[in-house]
């Protein structure tokens, strides 16, 4: 039997899409290994979003530069950007697949085992999503769910629609088998992914909106938790926030990328909205009879901000009171229009302005934190931490917490849901004890938020 070994880099598209391309795999009759070492073919699923995730892949391939015996491929976002550029930076690469291509994965990998030298898949034609029967969830209990792929805006900064293509949606249909097959299997949460999951048009006669479907999901017996991400804020509607205050089942949630607080950048960017139709969206929500969590992403030092621009940003942050928020200075990436903007940031002027914006986050999340201390919180039981003794697990709002659980030594917890009591909190997780626990736990010992979600 032959092996693989899998890397991905990136968002939680990603992490899906490699989820997929393993039962592909699998189906073909290949085992996976946990290294490229003792690996026949070696794959990376890459993600081309920022310069540095670009630069570990190559210096991944430049390892293995000598390697004869190995089929090396490369899928994802890079892949598609760089085509058949891969093959000359790095020539021992035989298969170079980008993401709107992975329907034509297993026909591809046929062709590497009939002895073609080099294959690719770069056509951004393709109509259809990556549906398989064959993903392998790296979860017994939390599922990815892919509803919508690639992208149709251009915001000036971003590669998505040039490496994942246009918007497909699935028929919701499809999804609600999936999710049917999903909760039968004992999947209890489900994240429906999408590059603009709001975005989302079922392209059957049914019509369904994102807010229609997301309500279907929730209904599903056996699914306990819905999760959504990445929504986009000119497609955001009310709507979806009365769903999430009508259904328990979808977590109370958002993740609304602002990129920044300032109308002058906001629209250099292309985003398609302004401040005061994202603050909109932020009132919908703060105003639901359920609190619902906010989570964003930033970019500081996009060509042209200035600092008048940065403090728009900042005193957004203010009026938001975000929970999270993913921050990153401007990158410039290949094929993305704002290659063409003048009035570059200065990088020591862009680690100053990301500095200022994540402290001032951190006293945010410390305030916001520290007020759940003394609070019951449900948790979904993800993983025992053995260096510090305690489990980890995320709330609805999707806080990070750690907590011990007297006499659950014997008894594993993955999968269950579990009362916490929050004893302490730290800028960026929680910390406490099962109800039925009763042993002290440090905070933050097991906080972040895994894959960052998708580029929105
Ligand atoms: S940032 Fe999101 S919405 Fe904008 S082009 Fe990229 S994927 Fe599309």
């Amino acid at each position: 039997m032959k092996t693989f070994y899998i890397e991905t880099f990136g968002c939680q598209m990603n992490v899906h899409d490699t989820e997929k391309v393993v039962g592909a795999l699998a189906a073909r009759g290949y085992r996976e290994v946990d290294s490229p070492e003792k690996a026949d073919l070696v794959l990376y699923n890459t993600c081309s979003i920022r310069d540095k995730a670009e630069k570990k892949v190559y210096s991944r391939l430049q390892q293995f530069r000598r390697e004869k015996s190995k089929v090396f491929g490369v899928l994802g976002c890079v892949a598609q950007q760089e085509g058949e550029q891969i093959f000359e930076r790095a020539p021992h690469v035989r298969l170079v697949c980008g993401s709107a291509s992975y329907s034509r994965l297993p026909e591809l990998i046929a062709e590497i085992e009939q002895g073609r030298e080099r294959v690719t898949g770069l056509s951004l034609d393709a109509e259809q999503t990556f549906e398989t029967p064959y993903a392998r969830r790296r979860s017994r209990f939390q599922a990815f769910l892919t509803i919508i792929e690639g992208c149709d805006k251009s915001c000036a900064y971003c590669v998505v629609p040039f490496t994942r293509g246009p918007e497909r949606s699935r028929t919701s249909a499809a999804v609600m088998e999936e999710v049917r097959r999903l909760a039968a299997e004992g999947y209890t949460e489900i994240t429906l992914l999408g590059q603009n999951v709001n975005s989302y048009r079922d392209p059957s006669p049914a019509r369904w909106d994102f807010a229609t479907l997301l309500a279907r999901v929730a209904e599903v017996p056996g699914i306990r938790r819905v999760r959504f991400t990445t929504s986009h804020p000119a497609d955001f509607t009310r709507e979806i926030v009365a769903v999430i205050e009508e259904k328990e089942t979808v977590c109370n949630h958002v993740h609304l990328p602002v990129q920044s607080g300032s109308d002058r950048v906001l629209a250099r960017m292309q985003r398609l909205y302004t401040r005061e139709r994202y603050l909109e969206c932020i009132g919908w929500m703060k105003a639901a009879r359920r609190p619902i969590a906010i989570t964003t992403d930033i970019i500081v030092g996009f060509p042209g901000e200035t600092e008048r621009d940065f403090e728009r940003t900042i005193a957004l942050l203010d009026e938001v009171q975000y929970d999270s928020l993913f921050s990153f200075k401007y990158s410039p990436r290949p094929n993305a229009p704002a290659l063409a903007l003048d009035e570059q940031v200065p990088e020591e002027e862009k680690g100053r302005r990301l500095r200022i914006l994540q402290e001032y986050q951190r006293a945010i999340q410390i305030r916001k934190n520290a007020r759940l201390v003394g609070t019951v919180q449900e948790v979904l039981v993800e993983r025992f931490n053995p260096a510090t003794g305690q489990w980890v697990g995320h709330t609805p709002e999707n806080r990070t917490l750690n907590f011990t659980c007297a006499g659950s030594g014997e008894e594993s917890l993955l999968g269950r849901y579990v009362n916490v009591l929050v004893t302490r909190s730290g800028p960026n997780s929680l910390a406490g004890e099962s109800l039925t626990g009763t042993s002290p736990a440090a905070p933050d010992a097991g906080a972040g938020l895994g894959a960052p979600p998708t580029n929105s």
